[in-house]
């Protein structure tokens, strides 16, 4: 395939993975956004995130595919690669007796999950290995991301492969068709501008939303990373507890609110997110409770949750060539590879003299 000109809306993880891999590929991409690394806006979800590798994909099959084809390469920068800011962790996941576990939770928490060969060292935890009033659990290898590590340095692979970034705010999509820097019109635009797809012009996804998500960033250290389905406030509350490398702090989360824009701290959803973490990992603060968290900040985040699942599609608007890569919810750096790697197949796709579109 011939090289093409890209413009490549938006450089969160999905922007930037996406413009990495076509790179690769020896298309020149000019990547336009409002927000690069660095940046912490509400309208930049990427930075807030854990993240870890935790699978969500209940929300449809090609996701399970996506988090599938992403693992082996965050196994790889976690384990070859240090400067990716990536670190492998235990996960360990507990069931409370009697509770309900949330459906979107189930995938994850079951004790005979679709990844269970996927990850390494996946286990039921024995009876003994649970705490107070876990009726059972699993435990497994996992990675997490030191976002404020991560971003960069996959900024600096796309400059590594000719990816050029400028900042721009695109009102239409069929603007940034004109947006390339060689001063030549764009043979695709792929659209990465996360949740704010709702908002571009020529898009204004009707189904995209976010899902609220509120943190707490600590100093204190965990010895795993852990989830429960142990919260008892309500159906959009949520407890996990993900210790970044490379010095990032620790991350106490969280909930999932859906359709919630805001992007104040709710205090009180801070202490109950505090209190949750330190009764299910009391090794945090050394068994002094939750005065003995050291706070670096509070962060909200919103994942954009999109009805259907996330949106990799191609379309003409306007007589340009469009390719969507949004709506990841949750999952959208342990599905990065995955969905990148599709998104260039569409890419390609579009640029045969037969595209069908
Ligand atoms: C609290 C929290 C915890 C999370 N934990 C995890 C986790 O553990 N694992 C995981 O895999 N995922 C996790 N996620 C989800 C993950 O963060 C998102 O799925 C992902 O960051 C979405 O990335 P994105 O690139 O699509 O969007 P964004 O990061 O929002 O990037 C959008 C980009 O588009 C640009 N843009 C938007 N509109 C325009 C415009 N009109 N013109 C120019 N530029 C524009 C923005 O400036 C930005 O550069 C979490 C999210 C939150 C909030």
């Amino acid at each position: 395939m011939s090289p093409a000109n890209i413009v490549v809306i938006g450089a969160g993880v999905a922007g930037l993975t996406t413009s990495l891999l076509l790179a690769k590929r020896r298309h020149h991409v000019t990547v336009i956004a409002k927000h690069m690394p660095g940046d912490y806006d509400i309208q930049y979800t990427s930075p807030w995130a854990g993240a870890n590798f935790f699978p969500f994909s209940f929300e449809n099959e090609p996701a399970r595919k996506w988090e599938r084809d992403t693992h082996p390469e965050l196994w790889r920068l976690a384990t070859q690669v240090p400067e990716s800011g990536i670190h492998v962790q235990d996960a360990r996941l507990y069931n409370a007796k009697g509770l309900e576990t949330p459906g979107f939770m189930k995938d994850l928490m079951a004790e005979d999950p679709w990844f269970k060969n996927l990850v390494h060292g996946f286990r039921a935890l024995d009876k003994d290995e649970l705490p107070e009033g876990m009726a059972s659990g699993t435990t497994f290898k996992s990675v997490c991301i030191n976002t404020a590590v991560y971003l960069p340095y996959l900024l600096g692979q796309c400059r590594k492969y000719g990816v050029v970034l400028k900042r721009g705010v695109v009102k239409h999509i069929a603007d940034a068709r004109d947006m390339h820097v060689s001063g030549k019109k764009a043979d695709v635009v792929v659209n990465c501008s996360g949740l704010m797809s709702c908002k571009l012009g020529g898009v204004e996804d009707a189904k995209l939303i976010p899902a609220r998500g509120q943190i707490v960033v600590v100093r204190n250290e965990a010895p795993a990373m852990y989830t429960t389905n142990a919260v008892n406030e309500g159906d959009d509350e949520m407890m996990y507890i993900m210790m970044r490398a490379a010095g990032g702090g620790t991350i106490l989360g969280g909930c999932y609110q859906k359709g919630n824009w805001s992007p104040e701290i709710d205090p009180n959803l801070a202490n109950r997110i505090m209190k949750r973490c330190v009764e299910i990992c009391p090794e945090l603060t050394g068994g002094k409770g939750v005065e003995g968290l050291d706070i670096i900040r509070h962060g909200v985040g919103l994942r954009p949750w999109r009805e259907g699942g996330a949106r990799l599609e191609s379309e003409v608007i306007n007589g340009v060539k469009v390719v969507h890569n949004y709506g990841a919810a949750g999952w959208g750096y342990q599905a990065s590879y995955g969905m990148s790697s599709d998104v260039v197949a569409l890419v390609e796709d579009c640029l045969k003299p037969q595209a069908k579109l």
